[in-house]
């Protein structure tokens, strides 16, 4: 079976899918050039990230294409129902990436605290003058600690649950919402000994007005809607960290933007913008807002974890179809 993987596979898997005797291309070819590629070369099975969009136009215009890989969770890059609807299988890795997205979380909550994203930025340039010096160690040195505050984690699925995770072994306080998920309790795993801790879900509304931070662990709303809109902020305790690595449009940035000025929001994280990958420039530039390129599930780990799992899904389809043919 021939794959082509757009936007990168781990180097193990590459090695795998040889093993198994597929021919398989990692090279990036830029999305207007998708269709000649993937027909010229009877690529069968795709394999994308988040990058590459597999739209309509590109699913009708390929008609060898026999499955749609994603690696990773958001499938809002590929008209899924769309592809089923037309017999191509389309599959996702939605585990195995959970762990990285929480780590960044944490590290963006421990930046946030101690304002480093701020330092970080000043202190290349200005860190060798003396009375810069002094002075940012005056500015930053009013930093928080994590240990003891409240986070509020919208959306209590994979990810929010490995948030929460992190969070209690830091010592925070963790409440959720979720519009279905009920979880009373987390199995947190300490030093191999493995506990049971109680978890909360409280309305939205309370974990607005109550949480020092909150962070968004939700999919792509399919009506455009934002989770966090002019009416959430309204109701937020003052000085609280937001935390977006979920989809870009889960927040109105233009919202997120009056509440940062406004002092409602101390600080933000972003991992995440509306219009990926030219987000808009004032945010970018905004002095509370600490910054990542779309990279929560991208780390060494999961990058295999994603790349096995899709050698699994695939050896497994093109056994089935083998099968189904004989
Ligand atoms: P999941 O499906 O396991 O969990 C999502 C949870 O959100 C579910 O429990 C669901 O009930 C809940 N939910 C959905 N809509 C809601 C709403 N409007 N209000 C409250 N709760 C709602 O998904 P996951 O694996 O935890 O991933 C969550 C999202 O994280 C993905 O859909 C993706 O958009 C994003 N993500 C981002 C990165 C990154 O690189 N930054 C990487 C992976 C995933």
């Amino acid at each position: 079976m021939r794959v082509h993987a757009n936007d990168g596979i781990s180097a193990q898997a590459q090695a795998a899918f040889k093993e198994q005797g597929f021919t398989i291309t990692v090279n990036f070819v830029p999305q207007e050039e998708l269709v000649a590629f993937i027909n010229k070369e009877k690529v069968e099975a795709l394999l994308v990230r988040s990058a590459t969009k597999v739209r309509k136009d590109l699913i009708d215009a390929c008609p060898g294409l026999k499955l749609i890989g994603r690696g990773g969770v958001g499938m809002d890059n590929i008209d899924v129902t769309y592809a089923r609807g037309k017999g191509i299988r389309v599959v996702n890795t939605p585990a195995s990436s959970s762990i990285s997205v929480a780590e960044l979380v944490m590290a963006h909550l421990f930046g946030l605290v101690r304002d480093l994203y701020k330092s970080n930025r000043r202190m290349c340039v200005e860190g060798h003058d003396a009375a810069a010096f002094k002075e940012m160690k005056k500015s930053y040195g009013k930093g928080a600690e994590l240990r003891g505050k409240t986070l509020g984690i919208v959306g209590f699925g994979r990810i929010g649950k490995w948030v929460a995770r992190y969070a209690i072994g830091n010592g925070m306080k963790v409440v959720y919402y979720d519009r279905s998920a009920t979880a009373d309790h987390l199995e947190v795993q300490f030093n191999g000994d493995t506990v049971r801790i109680g978890v909360k879900m409280v309305p939205m509304e309370e974990l607005l007005h109550s949480c020092d931070a909150i962070t968004l662990h939700v999919p792509a709303t399919e009506d455009g809607a934002p989770l966090l809109g002019a009416q959430e902020f309204a109701q937020m305790k003052k000085g609280m960290l937001v935390i977006n690595t979920a989809r870009g449009n889960s927040i109105d940035e233009e919202e997120l933007l009056k509440a940062l000025n406004s002092g409602t929001v101390k600080a933000a994280a972003l991992d995440v913008f509306e219009n990926e990958p030219t987000p808009r420039a004032d945010l970018l530039a905004h002095p509370n807002v600490s910054l990542s390129p779309h990279i929560g599930a991208a780390t060494l780990e999961a990058q295999e974890r994603i790349g096995d799992e899709l050698v699994e899904l695939l050896v497994a389809f093109r056994d089935e179809v083998t099968v189904g043919r004989g």
